[in-house]
Order: structure tokens, then C-alpha cells, then sequence
């Protein structure tokens, strides 16, 4: 498996690696920085530098069928590292806290819209979610003020892990019916943004709200008899 280093500090722009093993499909390092996509987030992009100062340029990060080993996909024609060569592991920053920015404001909109979240994605500074809110009446500039005030108390974001019982008795915190947590590996990991939201997640996220500048309700599509489909995009870059 790779040790997953994003889920520790999501701000680690680059780390030194040991390569694992190196194909056409893609490199494994035996830890590393780059977001494997998932959980509606979508796989960073970057470059691995190898002893010898070239660069592979990595266009996307996906997990490889045992879920646990992480492949950061080289472009074509990419010379590829031997096993046991130490890297540097780069990812596209810019890209990246764009997701975090738009991943964290996602969670405020659970909070805003208290609804069972069937769906979502993550975007380029933006993203959307489902939500089952029945006859409701969702209104896009209410929203879109809620969400602003609660990026404005600047909460801290922060994680920490429970035990698969934990969940299974406190099944209020799966918002994301889609979605399930990861369990089974006995434990669970929840994210926590002070006193407004706490719901399992595995991916990355800014350490305070106010990092993700201001966000404006982009659209609301109806989905389904109840179900309503939110788009939010971030308008400001952050302070
Ligand atoms: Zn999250």
C-alpha cells in the first residue's frame, strides 16, 4: 500500500518519495502527497522529479484495484524511474487548493441545507451537491448569504478518527448516502469544522473556512420529485 501523506497535512505541496515500482499505467511511491480520486475528488495533477533532475509530468492520481495502492499516472512518453530511486513529488498546488477551497465549502453547504446528500463532485473551484430536501424551497441568494457568514467565522477544520463502532452508532454523522465512509479497516476518519459540521471524510480540505474566500450559488436544478441538484463557485480568491 501507499502511505496516504495528504490525509496528515493536505498542505504538502511536495514531498521526497522511494519508488516502489514504475509502468506505463503509473508510478507508486512508497508515500506520497498526490490525492488518489475519489469520494467526489477528482485525482491531482503534478510532476515527479527524478535523481537526475527530469521531470515526469502526472496527469492524474487514481487508487489501483486493491484500493490501497496509490498510481500517479505519467504522460506518454515519459522515461520511468527504477524501483528504490528517490523522487520529489510535486502536485499542481494551484489546482489543488482550488478543490480544497471548493471541497470545504461543500461541507458549510450541509450545514446551510440540513438535507440527505445524495451525490456531489468536486471541481476547479467549484462543485455541486444532491440533496433530498423534499418540498423545500431553496432559494439561491438566502443560500448563498448563509454560506458566505459561516466561511466568515473563520472555523477551523480538523480531523480525527473513530472506531467503525463508533460510526455504526452515531449513523446521524453519514450525511452522503452515496457516499459511504471507508469502514471495515476498523476505523473511520471524520472531519470536523467547529461547531457547524462533523461528517466522515476521507479527502482534503482547507484549515479554516475563511480560507475559501467567498462562494456564490451558481445554479439549482431540480433532480428528481425531491431531489435538488446546488452548484456553488468560488468568486474570490482566497485573503
Ligand atoms: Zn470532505
Amino acid at each position: 500500500m501507499t502511505e496516504p501523506l495528504f490525509r496528515q497535512d493536505a498542505y504538502l505541496k511536495q514531498v521526497e518519495a522511494i519508488v516502489v515500482r514504475a509502468e506505463p499505467r503509473g508510478i507508486v511511491l512508497a508515500a506520497t502527497n498526490f490525492y488518489p480520486q475519489g469520494g467526489g475528488q477528482p485525482g491531482d495533477r503534478g510532476e515527479i522529479v527524478l535523481s537526475d533532475g527530469s521531470r515526469i509530468v502526472i496527469l492524474d492520481t487514481v487508487y489501483d484495484a486493491d484500493k490501497r495502492t496509490i498510481l500517479h499516472v505519467p504522460a506518454g512518453e515519459a522515461r520511468l524511474p527504477a524501483p528504490d530511486e528517490r523522487v520529489t513529488a510535486r502536485i499542481d498546488w494551484d489546482l489543488r487548493l482550488g478543490r480544497m477551497r471548493a471541497h470545504t465549502a461543500l461541507h458549510l453547504l450541509t450545514a446551510v441545507l440540513p438535507y440527505p446528500v445524495t451525490g456531489g463532485s468536486v471541481g476547479d473551484g467549484e462543485g455541486r451537491l444532491d440533496f433530498d430536501s423534499g418540498d423545500a424551497a431553496l432559494d439561491k441568494p438566502e443560500i448563498a448569504r448563509q454560506l458566505n457568514a459561516l466561511i466568515a467565522r473563520d472555523a477551523p477544520v480538523s480531523t480525527r478518527w473513530i472506531t467503525d463502532d463508533e460510526l455504526a452508532a452515531n449513523p446521524g454523522l453519514v450525511k452522503t448516502m452515496s457516499v459511504k465512509p471507508p469502514t471495515g479497516g476498523g476505523r473511520v476518519r471524520l472531519v470536523e469544522i467547529q461547531e457547524i459540521d462533523l461528517q466522515p471524510c476521507g479527502g482534503t480540505h482547507v484549515a479554516r473556512t475563511g480560507e475559501i474566500g467567498r462562494a456564490e450559488v451558481t445554479q439549482i436544478e431540480k433532480k428528481g420529485k425531491i431531489n435538488r441538484r446546488v452548484r456553488i463557485a468560488l468568486t474570490h480568491s482566497e485573503p
